[in-house]
């Protein structure tokens, strides 16, 4: 196998809650699950202190993500300070949008730019059935109210499910045209039940061969910090569209990322069971450049290729809505 250029590990997910106002069926065992109590949820100190280290080693942006980051009290004053960490050249926010409309001009302000929004179908009954609340309005009206204040680019994240969602795909993928927003269509992964998977699994390139009625996809170049997406512009759009495909065409040649959980476990790789405990030596006084040693192990642990074991759900015991996908 020919030696690929060493990746350069410039991204850190930094999740700020578990907790989320919604309920998608994908995300975890709900009936299982257990919010961490407050006090096991990094601080925003802590977090922006991590922060630093971490620019400090080489990353260069940051995704603010939760659960829902817009749950979490005080967080548009961590943004603003998270623009201020030096090193750090871009912030990011994923949201599902439902506080987007009331929250949106303060985000603006901070600086904010870059925003995802988590949204698989246009269709308010069938985003009650996958979220567990009827708030489809709320996210479209925050949408549109986030654009029409400037923020964006907006890239807009679809997990693609067959038997569910699968008969919107060209609907979501005309956001694109219409709008200047990337939508990504992203695999479903293996976060629940293997038979829900293997019954809800559609493979992306299934997905690129019904939206091939589009018109041809021209790839667009790819910038350092990107992330896993296979992005192509059409003809007639102002938007783009994106794949992710973290089933069928793994990605960990290009990974360049670290994930940093609410609870303070930094993990070298969505599908590892690896976690890196940063809150106790935090808490019990370590200093910056032990610190730094913890996420340079990290890095350092980040496997050339995951192997998904085929029976290994859900995602090595931490539930998506802790981890931040
Ligand atoms: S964290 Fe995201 S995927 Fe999970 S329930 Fe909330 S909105 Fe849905």
């Amino acid at each position: 196998m020919e030696a690929s250029a060493p990746r350069e590990i410039n991204y850190l997910r930094l999740s700020v809650t578990d907790r989320c106002q919604l309920r998608c069926f994908y995300c975890t065992y709900w009936q299982d699950w257990q919010k961490l109590p407050t006090g096991e949820i990094l601080s925003y100190e802590e977090l922006l202190r991590l922060a630093g280290i971490a620019a400090g080693l080489g990353i260069r942006k940051v995704r603010v993500t939760g659960g829902e980051p817009l749950v979490r009290r005080g967080v548009v004053g961590f943004l603003q300070s998270l623009h201020r960490v030096p090193g750090i050249e871009e912030v990011c926010l994923t949201t599902n949008g439902v506080r987007l409309a009331d929250l949106a001009p303060a985000l603006y302000d901070t600086g904010l730019r870059h925003l995802n929004l988590s949204l698989d179908t246009l269709r308010r009954e069938r985003y009650r059935e996958i979220t567990g609340q009827d708030q489809l309005e709320q996210v479209m009206a925050g949408l549109e109210r986030a654009v029409t204040l400037g923020l964006g680019p907006v890239k807009i994240n679809c997990v693609v499910m067959a038997g569910i969602n699968e008969d919107e795909l060209v609907d979501l993928a005309l956001l694109a045209r219409d709008h200047p927003y990337q939508v990504r269509f992203i695999e479903l992964m293996p976060t629940v039940s293997p038979r829900q998977w293997q019954q809800n699994f559609l493979p992306m390139a299934e997905v690129r061969r019904r939206l091939a009625v589009l018109g041809p996809m021209v790839a667009a170049e790819r910038r350092t910090t990107d992330g896993p997406a296979q992005i192509y512009r059409l003809p007639g759009f102002q938007g783009e569209l994106g794949f992710i495909t973290p089933i069928s065409a793994h990605h960990c040649r290009t990974c360049n990322r670290l994930r940093l959980t609410a609870a303070g476990a930094l993990r070298p790789c969505l599908f590892g069971d690896a976690e890196i405990d940063l809150k106790t030596p935090l808490r019990q006084g370590a200093s910056d450049s032990w610190l730094a040693s913890l996420f340079a192990g990290a890095i350092s642990q980040k496997s050339a290729r995951f192997s998904l074991p085929p029976a290994s759900f859900p995602l090595h015991g931490s539930s998506m809505v802790s981890i931040g996908g």
